[in-house]
């Protein structure tokens, strides 16, 4: 079995050796009920207070503002029918074109029960027009949804400017933040975001745990009822390995934070430099300056996305492609399109995103295979033009 090259990090990340050390009692020693009136639950009970604890930490805020969910979705339907279902009177949400389905879906889903939805949308290099979100926010206005860094382009939003904004008028503010975390240092106690979307497998920590922010005072219904779990705000046993997972997780990720921002953003930089280099007709995908330090995303002229995958898949190296028809579509993906990535770009473009395991040796080999592959593949292309791109 050759051993993979993971640049699929916005996707799902590996457990660290750290984490999955951390949560492996409470599977079978340490199994109690943390509601449970005897010592053997409550000491679990104690377990899930420090994790709470270590995120209320990386983020800047109050532990009592951590509700642990089940994962970045989940945080983010919660976040945005918990708001509108605390305030019924208010009938319009802001949002953007290029959110995660998690937002976008739940979003236009909305229409359908009688809300205007605005959708903001975006340059040609990623970015919002704040002007335009001012001149949307009026009176009827209950909640505007942005997400603080894109998972496609990596491309980082003003939130702070953002939720400022936004509060002033009186207006709920969440961010989808599950991309952001752990990468980017975020201090929640200075800034009025009331709402904020995290994920624990994007940050090093196992599937099927995730957190929802709520700062103090903001207005938002409980979306799953049941027992007295998370305050009453989330009822559900709580997931005991995934939240000790999660709390060592971020716990690690303040102590990483300076790696990702220097090693890793090297090994990006260096990955996209020799890219564009050796790749004619090749560009990059968003705003590279204000964008996460692991991401990078690639268009190539005339290939399919699809293609440059299964070629890179044949030598362990694991990426991600920006178009959809992987999901069954063939439309390319709504955050190219929403920027104005032509067609032909827009079909081959292809994201790398590393993580404090990837190696120089890695990004080496990758930079060989990438002009191979697109020189092969544009051999075998119908449209190839090579060199009058531009
Ligand atoms: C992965 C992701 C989600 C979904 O998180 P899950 O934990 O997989 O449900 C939401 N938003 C963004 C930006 C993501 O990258």
């Amino acid at each position: 079995m050759m051993k993979e090259i993971y640049f699929d990090n916005n996707a799902t990340t590996r457990v660290a050796d750290e984490v999955y050390e951390e949560m492996q009692p409470y599977f079978r020693n340490l199994y109690g009920n943390p509601s449970s009136m005897h010592t053997f639950g409550g000491q679990v009970g104690i377990r899930i207070r420090e994790a709470r604890e270590r995120v209320a930490r990386l983020l800047g805020c109050d532990p009592s503002e951590i509700i642990f969910t089940s994962c970045g979705t989940e945080s983010d339907s919660t976040a945005i029918h918990g708001t509108l279902a605390a305030t019924p009177q208010k009938r319009k949400v802001i949002t953007t074109r290029v959110e995660h389905p998690a937002v976008l879906t739940v979003c236009r889903e909305l229409e359908s029960h009688g809300y205007t939805v605005v959708e903001l949308g975006v340059d040609k290099l990623g970015r919002l027009d704040l002007n335009e979100l001012e001149h949307q926010l009026d009176d009827d206005t209950v909640l505007v949804s942005i997400m603080a860094a894109n998972n496609e382009t990596g491309v980082i939003f003003p939130i702070e400017q953002i939720a400022r904004m936004v509060t002033s008028r009186g207006v709920t503010f969440h961010t989808d933040a599950v991309q952001i975390v752990g990468k980017v240092p975020l201090n929640l106690s200075k800034s009025p975001i009331n709402l904020l979307s995290l994920s624990g497998h994007k940050l090093h920590a196992p599937k099927g745990v995730g957190v929802l922010y709520v700062r103090k005072g903001t207005r938002i219904a409980p979306f799953m009822l049941g027992g007295h779990q998370e305050g009453g705000r989330r009822a559900g046993t709580e997931n005991v390995p995934g939240i000790v997972a999660l709390g060592k997780a971020c716990e690690l990720a303040a102590r990483h934070m300076e790696d990702e921002n220097t090693r890793v953003k090297a090994l990006r930089d260096k990955l996209e430099k020799a890219i564009l280099e050796s790749c004619p007709d090749s560009r990059v995908n968003g705003e590279r300056e204000h964008r996460l330090p692991n991401t990078t995303n690639i268009s190539f002229e005339y290939v399919e996305g699809e293609a440059i995958l299964l070629l890179l898949d044949r030598h362990g190296i694991c990426a991600s492609s920006g178009s959809a028809c992987t999901s069954g579509s063939l439309e390319p993906s709504h955050v190219l399109r929403a920027m104005g990535v032509p067609f032909t770009a827009a079909h081959g473009s292809i994201r790398f995103s590393l993580s404090r395991y990837n190696t120089e040796q890695e990004v080496d080999f990758a930079i060989e295979k990438m002009p191979e592959i697109i020189n092969r593949l544009r051999e075998l292309s119908p449209f190839v033009q090579t060199g009058t791109g531009r």
